[in-house]
């Protein structure tokens, strides 16, 4: 069991999230922006360029630009780029410098503490109106497990130190936990109001701002919605400087306009194609390619082949209800990886159909050449079946006869 838990921890690190892979749906900021002024919050008048440029741009006449690249990271502002140029936010007030300042961001990497070493190519960027900041202050409202609902997090001192605010002056934060059925009263709205210290006429614009933000939160089943800096400005008006959503997966089919924005060239292309097949799919950086079915049985496979010396290239669980075309999807996404130096199936037929699986296997290799060795551990329900399919099949397949088997086999096949 220990051992298990071990490889539970050396994946998490390895894949920098739970095995569980809950895929929260995330937006880039000019995504979340529309979605936060279809829902009635204050927002900065903004337009888009990308590497076709903008028309609209030449329109945009504005006292204050500032230019945003836009990525699924935070901590652009501080951020810089892999050519040296500083600053992933950038504020001007002379038109004829901005195309200067997105020939420095765009197709260029930014390198942020929330982005991988290597940073994330900018392929978006945001022109937008820019305001003069009185103060920023920071809100967000988060579905929180531990209390079984929806909290809100709120600070006066919002803004790129948040993380030093937390740390350092933990008192200038404050969770509410919110009833998801009374929602965001006026008395809950107030308060948060006052907390961030927005005074006369505009406690009464923060509180409202507030309020539209729980409806939104609400209306798209957001797991998510962190406005860092919600800021006061000098013309007393509260806006949502910067937005950043997420959203519940399991909501997936109702929110079919939000899910159908997704942004897949930042994710693993292996696991964008697994997910259509509804597989439960983590790549990974090793070079055994595995196909289980039940996540215990998916960990306790890659625990054994990391015990014989061998690393995994993914978690692949295909699940109890699993059918031929989700195993031969599962296959082909396995042997597209030039990584994978050999296939290890291994499944125990409980709900699972062995013969399913065979078939599976038997079919997605009519249409391929397998260029790896594949050892295959099937028992279980209906297992003498699938090991003739398997036989009868003529293909090269070495079967094996448990798990410990199967594990050494894949590792000295390599
Ligand atoms: P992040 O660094 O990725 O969180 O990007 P933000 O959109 O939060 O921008 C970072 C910081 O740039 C903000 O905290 C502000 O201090 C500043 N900033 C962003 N937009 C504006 C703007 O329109 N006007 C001014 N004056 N500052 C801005
Ligand atoms: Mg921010």
């Amino acid at each position: 069991m220990s051992s298990l838990w071990n490889s539970v921890r050396k994946i998490s690190a390895q894949t920098k999230s739970f095995i569980v892979p809950v895929r929260y749906l995330n937006l880039l900021e000019y995504q979340s922006k529309n979605l936060l002024k279809k829902n009635g919050v204050a927002i900065q008048d903004f337009r888009m360029v990308d590497e076709n440029g903008s028309q609209e741009l030449e329109t945009f006449n504005v006292n204050e630009y500032v230019i945003k690249a836009q990525i699924l990271a935070g901590g652009r502002g501080k951020g810089h780029f892999d050519n040296g140029f500083k600053g992933g936010v950038h504020i001007t007030k002379k038109r004829d410098d901005i195309s200067g300042i997105i020939n420095k961001m765009l197709g260029h990497k930014l390198i942020t503490k929330q982005t991988p070493k290597e940073g994330i190519e900018v392929n978006k960027i945001m022109v937008a109106e820019s305001v003069n900041i009185k103060r920023e202050t920071y809100l967000c409202i988060l579905m929180d497990r531990q209390r079984n609902g929806p909290v809100i997090i709120a600070s006066p001192a919002g803004g790129v130190d948040i993380e030093g605010v937390a740390k350092n002056t933990p008192h200038l934060i404050r969770t509410i936990p919110i009833d998801i059925f009374k929602g965001v009263t006026d008395q809950i709205a107030d308060e948060l109001a006052d907390f961030l210290e927005f005074k006369g006429e505009l406690k009464q614009k923060a509180s409202n701002e507030i309020k539209q933000l729980w409806k939104l939160f609400l209306a798209v089943d957001a797991t998510q919605l962190e406005i860092n800096p919600l800021v006061e400005t000098d013309d007393n008006q509260v806006i949502s400087v910067d937005a950043k959503l997420n959203f519940d997966d399991n909501a997936k089919y109702r929110q079919k306009d939000i899910f159908s924005l997704e942004d897949v060239s930042e994710s693993d292309p292996r696991e964008v194609e697994a997910s259509k097949y509804n597989l439960n799919y983590i790549g990974m950086t090793g070079n055994i390619g595995c196909l289980v079915n039940g996540a215990g049985l998916a960990m306790a496979t890659m625990d054994i082949i990391k015990l014989h010396g061998g690393e995994p290239a993914n978690f692949l669980d295909v699940g109890g209800s699993v059918k031929e075309d989700q195993v031969r999807a599962a296959f082909k996404i396995i042997t597209s990886d030039e990584k994978v130096k050999a296939i290890l199936v291994n499944v125990f037929g409980g709900i699972v159909n062995c013969a399913t699986i065979a078939n599976g296997i038997v079919g997605a290799l009519k249409t391929m050449t397998l260029k790896v060795p594949l050892i295959v551990r099937l028992e279980g329900t209906n297992a003498t079946e699938a090991r003739k399919i398997i036989k009868e099949s003529g293909l090269d397949i070495q079967t094996a006869h448990n798990l410990e088997d199967a594990a050494k086999k894949a590792v000295a096949s390599i």
